[in-house]
C-alpha cells in the first residue's frame, strides 16, 4: 500500500509528488506517456518566475531527478479505473496491475484539440502554437495568425497584437463564441484583421511556417495567407472521462474541485490543466500540485490516526 498515487507526470503531478514525499509519505507516479506532459513539448519556457529562458523538457528532467531522488516510483502504463478498497482505500486499476493507496491526486492534464491539417505537426514549434502566452514574444513585429474563435482565440489576438505586426483570426463561421466585450476591444485594435467563414486546409513552409492555405467558405475559393506563425486556439480536451464515476466533471469535462483541489469524493484530489479554473499555465499547474499534496497528506495523516 502506497500513501499516495499521483496519475499524471506532467508539473502538476510532479509538484504534487515532490511535496508529498517531503512530508514523508510513500508516493507512486501513473503516466502512460512518460515524464513532463505538455510542458516537455515547450522548446522555450520564458514565463517561469525567476528563470529566464528554460526548455520545457530539461524542467520537466530536472523535476523528475528531485522527485525521484525522494524515493517517489513512476509507473509507465495507462490508468483504465479507480475503484474503491477496504477501509477507504482506493485502487488504481492500470494496464499493468493494480495499485492501492490512501489517496489520489488526478493531475491528468488536458491537450490542445487539434485541427488535424496537413503541416500542424510538421510546423508545431517552428510557426505553429498553442500557447500565444508561452510563444507569442517569438514573433515580435512580425505578422501572425490566431485560429478560433472562442475567448481563447480572443484573448490570445488581443495579447498578440501588442507584439505582432499585425494579427489574422481565422475562424469557421461567421459568429463568435468569445464574450462581446473581448470582441469589442479586439475590433477596436487597428493591426488585428479578421478572417471569417475559413476553413483551414494546410499550414505550409520550409523548415517555419510562412503560409496557410485556407478556402473562403462564402465562395468555395482557396487562398494563401502569409504569415509567420499560427496560434491554434480551438479549445481544450482533457482526460477525465474514464473518472466520471469517482470525480465531478464540468460540461467541458473539467473536474471540479475547491483551490486545495479536494473533489467531494473523500481521497481523491485534482490539479493542474485538468482541473475547472481560469489560468492554465505553469506557475498555475505547479501551484495546484503544492495545493493538492497538502490537502492530501492531512487527509491520509487523519486517515492513518482513525484507522489505528
Ligand atoms: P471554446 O470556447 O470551446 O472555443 C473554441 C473555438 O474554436 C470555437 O470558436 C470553435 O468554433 C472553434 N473550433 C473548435 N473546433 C474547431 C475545429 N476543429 N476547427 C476550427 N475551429 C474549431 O474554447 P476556448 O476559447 O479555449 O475557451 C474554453 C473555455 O475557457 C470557455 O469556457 C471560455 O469562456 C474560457 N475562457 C475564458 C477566458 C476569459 O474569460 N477571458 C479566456 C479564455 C478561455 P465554433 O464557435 O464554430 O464552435
Amino acid at each position: 500500500m502506497t500513501d499516495l498515487i499521483v496519475v499524471g507526470a506532467g508539473p502538476a503531478g510532479l509538484t504534487a509528488a515532490l511535496y508529498a514525499a517531503r512530508a514523508g509519505k510513500t508516493v507512486k507516479i501513473i503516466d502512460a506517456e512518460g515524464i513532463g506532459g505538455q510542458i516537455a513539448k515547450s522548446p522555450l519556457v520564458e514565463n517561469y518566475p525567476g528563470i529566464a529562458k528554460m526548455s520545457g523538457m530539461s524542467f520537466a528532467d530536472n523535476l523528475y531527478e528531485q522527485v525521484s531522488s525522494l524515493g517517489v516510483e513512476f509507473e509507465l502504463s495507462a490508468v483504465l479505473r479507480i475503484e474503491k478498497g477496504e477501509n477507504g482505500t482506493h485502487i488504481v486499476v492500470t494496464e499493468d496491475g493494480d495499485f492501492e493507496s490512501r489517496a489520489v491526486i488526478l493531475a491528468t492534464g488536458a491537450k490542445h484539440r487539434l485541427l488535424n491539417v496537413p503541416g500542424e505537426d510538421e510546423f508545431q514549434g517552428h510557426g505553429i502554437s498553442y500557447c500565444a502566452l508561452c510563444d507569442g514574444a517569438f514573433f515580435k513585429g512580425r505578422p501572425v495568425a490566431v485560429i478560433g474563435g472562442g475567448n481563447t482565440a480572443l484573448t490570445d489576438a488581443i495579447y498578440l497584437s501588442a507584439i505582432a505586426s499585425e494579427v489574422t483570426i481565422l475562424h469557421r463561421r461567421d459568429e463568435f463564441r468569445a464574450d462581446e466585450s473581448l470582441m469589442d476591444r479586439a475590433r477596436s485594435i487597428p493591426n488585428i484583421l479578421w478572417l471569417p467563414n475559413v476553413n483551414i486546409e494546410e499550414f505550409q513552409g520550409s523548415g517555419n511556417l510562412t503560409a496557410i492555405r485556407y478556402t473562403d467558405k462564402l465562395n468555395g475559393s482557396e487562398k494563401l495567407l502569409k504569415t509567420d506563425a499560427a496560434f491554434i486556439a480551438i479549445g481544450q480536451v482533457p482526460n477525465n472521462g474514464i473518472f466520471n464515476q469517482i470525480t465531478d466533471l464540468d460540461e467541458n469535462g473539467y473536474f471540479i474541485s475547491n483551490e486545495s483541489g479536494a473533489t467531494k469524493f473523500p481521497g481523491i484530489f485534482v490539479a493542474g490543466d485538468c482541473r475547472k479554473k481560469d489560468v492554465r499555465q505553469l506557475t498555475t499547474a505547479i501551484a495546484d500540485g503544492a495545493n493538492a499534496a497538502v490537502a492530501a497528506w492531512k487527509y491520509i495523516n487523519a486517515a492513518v490516526s482513525s484507522n489505528s
